[in-house]
């Protein structure tokens, strides 16, 4: 398989060719086409297997030419640290470059500002972890009912940091009908459960 025959938006295809790469990574050609078809994904993937795109390269295609609205995120990333959402948030900033796609960090260490300042104007994407996107929450600045596609990162590494009940949380607060992309390293029992709970039939792709 090559990256033309996966049918991404021919914008991303333009970014992933420029960054170099001409073959899929085997999470990539097995997540991509399943995300594409609108199906829910459970990627059993480490770090550095080319995850990252295997979710943001489908997330840019779907979200296509669709208009974000303020404080109506259309897709969230969750990720267990600022360092991993921030690697997020540089992947899509590449592979989104020729799209008018909006992105907003939400992060800790950071003031609250100029976030809301982002969310406010409405962003097609919000990559976040969990702590500070309830944080946004429940300041009442932000609604995850638009959230058309549900990203979550390091699934395993979150249940290390204590993070589930917080997950299962943003899970309730997005709409039933969303596509879920969750990956994870190991599928711990905990994770096990939650993926029963909140991914309906997905394809699974254990690289
Ligand atoms: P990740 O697992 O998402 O952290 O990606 C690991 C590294 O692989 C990153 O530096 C990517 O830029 C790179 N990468 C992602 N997809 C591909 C690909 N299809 N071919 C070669 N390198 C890739």
């Amino acid at each position: 398989t090559k990256f033309s025959d996966l049918d991404l938006d021919p914008k991303v295809l333009k970014a992933v060719e420029e960054a170099g790469y001409t073959t899929p990574t085997p999470i990539q050609a097995g997540a991509i086409p399943a995300a594409l078809q609108g199906r829910d994904v459970l990627g059993i993937a480490q770090t550095g297997t080319g995850k990252t795109a295997s979710f943001t390269l489908p997330m840019i295609t779907m979200l296509g030419k669709g208009r974000a609205r303020a404080r109506m995120p259309r897709s969230l990333v969750l990720a267990p640290t600022r360092e991993l959402a921030a690697q997020v948030a540089e992947n899509f900033d590449t592979y989104a470059k020729y799209t008018k796609l909006t992105k907003a960090l939400l992060i800790g260490g950071v003031s609250f500002k100029e976030q809301d300042q982002l969310i406010d104007k409405g962003v097609d994407v919000l990559i976040a972890t969990p702590g500070r996107l309830l944080d946004h929450f429940e300041r009442g600045k932000l609604l995850l009912t638009g959230v058309q596609i549900m990203v979550v990162d390091e699934a395993d590494r979150m249940l290390d940091m204590g993070f589930i009940p917080d997950i299962e949380r943003i899970f309730s607060l997005t709409p039933f009908t969303r596509q879920t992309l969750f990956f994870s390293a190991t599928m711990a029992s905990e994770i096990e459960r939650i993926t029963n709970t909140f991914l309906s039939a997905p394809e699974k792709i254990e690289v």
